[in-house]
């Protein structure tokens, strides 16, 4: 691979950088502060709240943080999912790992049994370990794993997804994609904490996904359908411009190979 050619800058012109650096911060500070409140009046379709929502994250996303349920734009992308396309009903069995508050409500209401589970949390109904599920085969109609696969084996978490799921049954799951990379960004350099935030963008984050992700998810088996954020739901409800919430269906019977014999 060719070397990059990096230009050796002047001792003096590195200082006038260093005092820039400093200055550019405290004005981007000042006018952070004034951009927080944008009077922008979003709806939230997780509790119906209508008003200026509050900026979040870090950086912070303006409007990213819906005041009275705390729901984020990927929650209020699963919202609309539940209302559009979820069709939970009595009838089904749900496994929901990792969940948001704001959801049990909902989906206890909605689904003839809810169950709730996490590896690492307690207040829940299960222990469950997504890479090798304590599960029976076909168990669950619906399984929801929201910012799961990019801190985990995804392979053996998808694997044991489908193996757990009802014949057409379904998963759904966001995580953070970049659609731009051809392949899934892994480092095994990467150890720390710090190293993580740098390459992985959280502490405890194990890779970064490319769109190779959903090459991924249809050779566990799944069919995909991806639920995008378009307008005017992302101006509405504040969502992420084009985040995609991955629906993964387990195919209602295997496809049977048939073979031509000649003769
Ligand atoms: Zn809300």
């Amino acid at each position: 691979m060719a070397k990059d050619l990096i230009p050796t800058p002047d001792p003096r012109a590195l200082r006038s950088a260093k005092a820039a650096l400093e200055r550019i911060r405290r004005r981007r500070l000042r006018e952070y502060e004034t951009m927080m409140v944008t009077g922008f009046t979003r709806t939230c379709p997780v509790c119906g709240y209508q008003g200026e929502f509050a900026p979040v994250g870090e950086p912070p996303r303006l409007d990213g943080l819906c005041p009275l349920c705390r729901s984020r734009e990927r929650h209020r992308l699963f919202r609309l999912w539940i209302d559009r396309r979820g069709g939970i009903g009595k009838n089904m069995s749900v496994l929901h790992f990792a969940p948001e508050p704001m959801f049990e409500p909902i989906l206890r209401g909605l689904a003839g049994r809810y169950v709730t589970a996490d590896f690492m949390r307690t207040k829940v109904d299960l222990k469950l370990d997504i890479e090798a599920l304590d599960l029976p085969d076909d168990s669950f109609d619906l399984i929801i794993a929201h910012q799961i696969l990019e801190h985990v084996d995804h392979h053996k978490a998808l694997a044991e997804c489908f193996r757990v799921l009802t014949p057409g049954g379904r998963m759904v799951a966001t995580t953070p994609v970049v659609e731009a990379w051809a392949e899934t960004y892994v480092n095994p350099e990467v150890k720390t904490a710090r190293e993580r935030v740098l390459h992985f963008g959280q502490k405890d984050h194990s890779r970064y996904f490319g769109r190779d992700l959903k090459d991924h998810m249809r050779a566990a088996g799944f069919d995909l359908y991806e639920f995008i954020s378009v307008e005017p739901d992302v101006s509405t409800y504040a969502l992420h411009r084009g985040e995609t919430l991955y629906e993964l269906t387990k195919p209602a019977a295997p496809t049977l190979k048939t073979t031509t014999r000649k003769g």
